[in-house]
């Protein structure tokens, strides 16, 4: 076998990194301060490798200050904000879905938003025996698996928190947002190594498949997994016997009741469902409106400039836009039509359109493939509803107990409140858009992985964090 000389400092630099420091007198090794992987801007096609550097990314971010951890998400953060054009329509290009206004919104909100050190709280409890100091402490090589919605954005948003919280991660992209997902990785690194000289504290895998992901998630120097995707990436990480935090799937239900303001129900709809072609997780998905406001709603959206399509043209819309996959031939989106604009889905149902529309609608009962399906194209189905008790026991069922998110239109306390206690969903939005529960146009911070089958809520530093207590017994109280 023949061994060249990155190999073989690669592989020193990996046993270093193991065993610490050679002791003062002992032979000089070959190169001992150059950690593995260092050079290669966190771009890596053997997994083994990627989690090697993370790992020795991490060993020198550990004995590095918290004002330099700063440093360097505020690196990723300038990054994100001055290329998020560049970046933003480099991934517009390669998944050819959504909206590119929004890819470059999405990185620049991220860059400017996601949250920092500033999450991370200690605690402290003092009484007669002393003093407890709780901190959060770093997991150490996280593995994440980003989705084809927010490629970039997600391992963004992912390095801000999991370096704010003293990580390194390693990322298995989607295969469909692989290369800007390299891009942005080598931008970042490149950018932390020169000027905070550590390089790979995000690792991406250049050619990732089902399989690097799973060796990924039984790699023995991973310690934590955090995936953002559908049902079987979630249920892939959580059969790993490793602690996963999951960011799953949705099918938000918006409910509109009597009450509501319908002109600001319609607009709010429409901002969120139209939002990147509805790619979010988060967006508006179908619709249950209450019998006597159904008609007046709907006007509402035309009014709004939302394109209506009448039963025929829905009709003709479902027959390209469903498809049934599986050996159960359940129904699914098409994948000509995820992400794809208004403008494309209403020629489909033989309606023009203008290019400037951003969301198509029509009415349908609640059996609909529209209603069922997690579409993510801009298309919503709109259902009658008898009343608000109905309205709410179809948002129920067709959330699907995913527990993601859910909005209502409502000027009426009670029914906020009973569908909030019914659907008991992570994000609940009342008389806004859907990214509202994510600090845009309401309160709270961003993060584009949002974790409801495991419990952890909007992702932030301190979700990659462990809890640790320092006890000093019988002194240090000074009161
Ligand atoms: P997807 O499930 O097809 O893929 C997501 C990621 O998981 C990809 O990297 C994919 O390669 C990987 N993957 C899929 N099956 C896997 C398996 N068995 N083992 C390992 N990895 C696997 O989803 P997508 O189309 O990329 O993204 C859209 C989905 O993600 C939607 O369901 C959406 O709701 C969800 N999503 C959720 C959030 C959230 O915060 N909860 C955010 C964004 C997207």
């Amino acid at each position: 076998m023949q061994l060249d000389e990155s190999i073989i400092r690669n592989v020193v630099a990996a046993v270093l990194s193991e065993v610490g420091p050679m002791p003062a007198g002992s032979n000089a090794p070959l190169q001992p301060n150059v950690p593995a992987g260092a050079g290669r801007n966190g771009v890596f096609t053997d997994v083994n490798e990627a989690v090697a550097a993370a790992k020795a990314a991490h060993q020198q971010l550990r004995s590095r200050s918290m004002e330099e951890r700063k440093q360097v998400i505020d690196i990723i953060r300038r990054i994100s904000i001055d290329q998020c054009e560049e970046l933003g329509l480099m991934e517009m290009r390669e998944t050819g879905i959504g909206r590119p206004e929004h890819k470059i919104e999405k990185l620049r909100t991220l860059g400017e938003r996601a949250p920092g050190t500033e999450f991370l709280e200690t605690k402290a409890f003092s009484g007669d025996h002393g003093l407890a100091v709780v901190e959060r402490s770093p997991f150490g090589v996280i593995a994440a698996i980003t989705p084809v919605t927010h490629s970039l954005p997600t391992i963004t948003g992912n390095a801000v928190s999991m370096i704010a919280g003293g990580n390194s991660v390693v990322v298995n992209p989607h295969p469909s947002g692989k290369k800007v997902a390299a891009e942005g990785v080598r931008r970042f690194n490149e950018a932390i190594a020169a000027e905070v000289g550590i390089d790979n504290l995000i690792c991406v895998i250049a050619e990732p498949t089902l399989e690097t992901a799973d060796t990924l998630f039984s790699h023995l120097d991973i310690s934590l997994i955090c995936v953002t995707g559908g049902p079987a990436v979630g249920r892939a990480a959580l059969r790993s016997g490793k602690r996963a935090i999951v960011a799953g799937p949705g099918n938000p239900p918006v409910v509109v009741d009597e009450t509501a303001d319908l002109d600001n129900a319609a607009r709010c709809i429409i901002q969120g469902a139209a939002y990147d072609n509805n790619l979010l997780c988060i967006a508006e998905k179908e619709v249950f409106v209450v019998d006597s406001v159904f008609d007046d709603m709907m006007a509402a959206m035309r009014r709004a400039g939302a394109v209506q399509l009448d039963a025929a043209q829905v009709d003709k819309l479902t027959s390209q836009a469903i498809t049934k996959v599986g050996d159960d031939q359940h129904d699914a989106a098409a994948k000509d039509f995820i992400g794809k604009d208004a403008a494309v889905l209403a020629r489909a149902a033989g309606v023009n359109a203008p290019e400037s529309c951003e969301l198509v609608f029509g009415e349908t009962d609640e059996h609909h493939p529209f209603v069922t399906v997690e579409q993510m194209m801009p298309f919503l189905p709109f259902v009658r509803a008898r009343d608000v008790e109905h309205a709410i026991a179809m948002a129920k069922e067709y959330e699907h107990g995913f527990r993601h998110t859910a909005i209502i239109h409502s000027r009426n306390v009670r029914n906020m409140t009973v569908m909030g206690r019914e659907l008991d969903t992570t994000l609940y939005v009342k008389n806004g858009p859907s990214m509202a529960a994510l600090g845009l146009g309401g309160e709270g911070y961003l993060s584009f992985s949002i974790a409801g089958p495991t419990g952890e809520g909007v992702t932030s530093p301190e979700t990659f964090t462990r809890e640790r207590r320092c006890s000093m017994v019988d002194e240090l109280r000074v009161v």
